[in-house]
């Protein structure tokens, strides 16, 4: 298959303090051994609750962030072995899109600067060429090209973020990775914005991450989904198959609280015991065991690896094979 996006054993950890007790080092596991791929020209969706790691995990594919340990293999060029200056190209292939785009736009420079920033770092085109290019994302992204010389205040929030949109596609990028792109938007907007980033993917062959914090967002873009929770993928499966069987108890109480259409299908509502713990205080063996309505013994001593359950399923659950195991 043509993966354009390959990502083994991802890990970003954080030092914690040491306390006056804890002489050993410890560390905030924000994100532990993810693994995933994206096909090319596919969206694939990020899912968990905020604080699971699922930003961490999109900002160290752009290296935005220093990965502890992995590899990342984007278009085939291994990035986890670059230099950082080394990244200048790949950074230009792929691009992010930001939950907030009032402070993801610099308020002091005029929407026509904002759109020529990415041309001029990679050094692209000349003034002339630049402007024709800012007046042409414009209208890609059905914005006006009269409001050039305004600034991102003068916007409303689903303009802003068409605009955040359209400085991610100026240098052509093969990638974005789309962090909660609509979540700050209001209802009736969001879904003009998950309508033209889908044209666009069609019109300029665009591979998505698609970050979000629930399953109903990403059930209209996405064609797989993961689900993570407490720095781990728990769950990978194509979309109609993650919807109409998820397998992970996580997965299946996530969805049982997105709001169905269809009132004969309603899922009974899984209501989870406690809140999430702290990634500095991850439950041992499977992370989930301390809210999970299935959880057995070997769930608190072991950690279950995402596995092959058939379907198109990985699941890391011991319901569904107690062979792949690691020490948790
Ligand atoms: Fe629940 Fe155990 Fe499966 Fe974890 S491994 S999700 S605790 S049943
Ligand atoms: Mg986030």
């Amino acid at each position: 298959e043509d993966m354009l996006l390959e990502v083994n054993g991802l890990k970003k950890y954080y030092p914690v303090a040491k306390g006056f007790f804890h002489r050993s080092n410890s560390y905030v596991k924000a994100v532990d051994d993810v693994s995933f791929a994206i096909r090319r020209g596919e969206t694939f969706g990020l899912v968990g609750e905020s604080g699971c790691g699922k930003s961490t995990t999109g900002r160290s594919l752009l290296r935005l962030i220093e990965p502890t340990g992995g590899k990342i293999v984007f278009d085939g060029l291994e990035l986890t072995s670059l230099a950082p200056g080394q990244m200048r190209k790949s950074r230009k292939d792929m691009q992010m899109v930001f939950q907030d785009p009032f402070s993801s736009l610099d308020p002091r420079q005029n929407i026509k600067r904002i759109l020529e920033e990415p041309l001029k770092v990679h050094g692209i085109g000349s003034s002339g060429e630049r402007k024709e290019r800012v007046e042409k994302l414009m209208n890609i992204v059905g914005m006006p090209t009269g409001h050039l010389q305004r600034y991102p205040h003068q916007f409303s929030g689903g303009q802003r973020q068409r605009i955040g949109i359209a400085r991610a596609l100026a240098v052509q990028p093969k990638l974005i990775v789309a962090d909660e792109p609509v979540s700050a938007l209001d209802v009736s907007i969001q879904s003009q914005v998950i309508n033209l980033l889908q044209d666009l993917q069609q019109e300029f062959g665009l591979t998505y991450l698609f970050i979000a914090h629930d399953l109903s967002v990403v059930k209209h873009i996405c064609d797989r989904v993961a689900v993570m929770y407490l720095g781990r993928i728990v769950e990978i499966a194509d979309k109609r198959e993650l919807y109409n069987d998820p397998r992970h108890p996580y997965t299946q109480a996530l969805l049982s609280s997105v709001p169905q259409p269809d009132p004969k299908a309603k899922r009974q509502r899984i209501i989870l015991k406690g809140e999430v713990p702290s990634p500095a205080n991850a439950p041992q063996g499977c992370a989930f065991h301390t809210r999970c309505p299935h959880a057995m013994e070997i769930c608190r001593q072991q950690r279950p690896l995402l596995a092959d359950t058939g379907g198109g399923h990985q699941t890391a659950c011991f319901l569904y094979s107690d062979s792949a195991t690691s020490v948790g």
